[in-house]
């Protein structure tokens, strides 16, 4: 594999002066990551799913010469099924109506900028139907009638061929929660954040169940929901790579 560099800088949203920034984002790339911050097993940090879409965003900037915004940091609630919950310390979140709010009230104050693309990359599962509903409800057409939105769950970049060559015993995404993906994305991306733990739950939950009572203990491994094993900064680096090339393919 010929080894690609990530973009040591691209531009960002936030350096713009009020001055610069019409004429700037007029026509122009903007991409906005959308993220949380949750629980990710006593292995990963609380920045994981901001981590991974900002990374991205700033590659994707730097190769569409577009602009990055800063990351959306608390987000949509945590749920069992999918993140371990608020059984687990540190999980921030927004009520989803207040997220669905946040997200319209930031659209509707970037629509007047005029941006050619918008490119939404979201972390954090639980946040994905919120998100389209905010975009959606804006009522594109009329509040974004120059600009092409794109907004995708990074995961939703990753080929069903990639994953049977690379992922075996796929949980599928809701379980891949502080799992093989996300922990060799940060081998790759933040490895000083990574500790050597490596959590294993044999029994991932199913998808689209929501339980209560529920024995915290049962659906996780101290909040991991599926399988470290294999985890590395080589697959994470594929990963990212493989991802980096959907999203630009998607983006035309
Ligand atoms: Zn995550």
């Amino acid at each position: 594999m010929t080894r690609r560099t990530r973009a040591p800088a691209s531009l960002l949203y936030g350096d713009l002066t009020s001055a610069e920034v019409e004429s700037a984002l007029r026509g122009a790339t903007l991409v906005w990551p959308v993220g949380s911050l949750e629980q990710h097993g006593p292995h990963l940090p609380l920045s994981v799913d901001l981590d991974i879409p900002e990374a991205l965003a700033r590659q994707v900037g730097a190769e569409s010469g577009g602009f990055v915004m800063p990351v959306q940091a608390i987000a949509a609630r945590s749920l069992p099924q999918s993140g371990g919950g608020s059984h687990w310390p540190g999980t921030l979140h927004l009520r989803g109506t207040t997220l669905i709010d946040s997200l319209s009230d930031v659209l509707a104050s970037l629509a007047p900028l005029r941006p050619g693309k918008l490119v939404v990359i979201n972390g954090h599962y639980e946040n994905e139907a919120l998100l389209f509903e905010a975009i959606d409800g804006c009522r594109p057409a009329v509040a974004f009638p120059e600009t092409e939105i794109m907004a995708f769950s990074w995961w939703s970049m990753v080929r069903d061929g990639w994953i049977a060559d690379h992922l075996p015993g796929f949980p599928g995404w809701h379980a891949e929660h502080a799992g093989l993906t996300e922990t060799s994305l940060m081998l790759y991306l933040r490895p000083g954040t990574v500790r050597p733990e490596r959590p294993e739950h044999k029994t991932p939950p199913p998808a689209g169940i929501y339980r209560h009572p529920l024995d915290a203990t049962r659906m996780s491994t101290r909040g991991v929901l599926s399988s470290t094993t294999g985890a590395g900064a080589a697959l994470g680096e594929l990963l990212f790579w493989h991802i980096i090339d959907n999203i630009l393919e998607s983006m035309g």
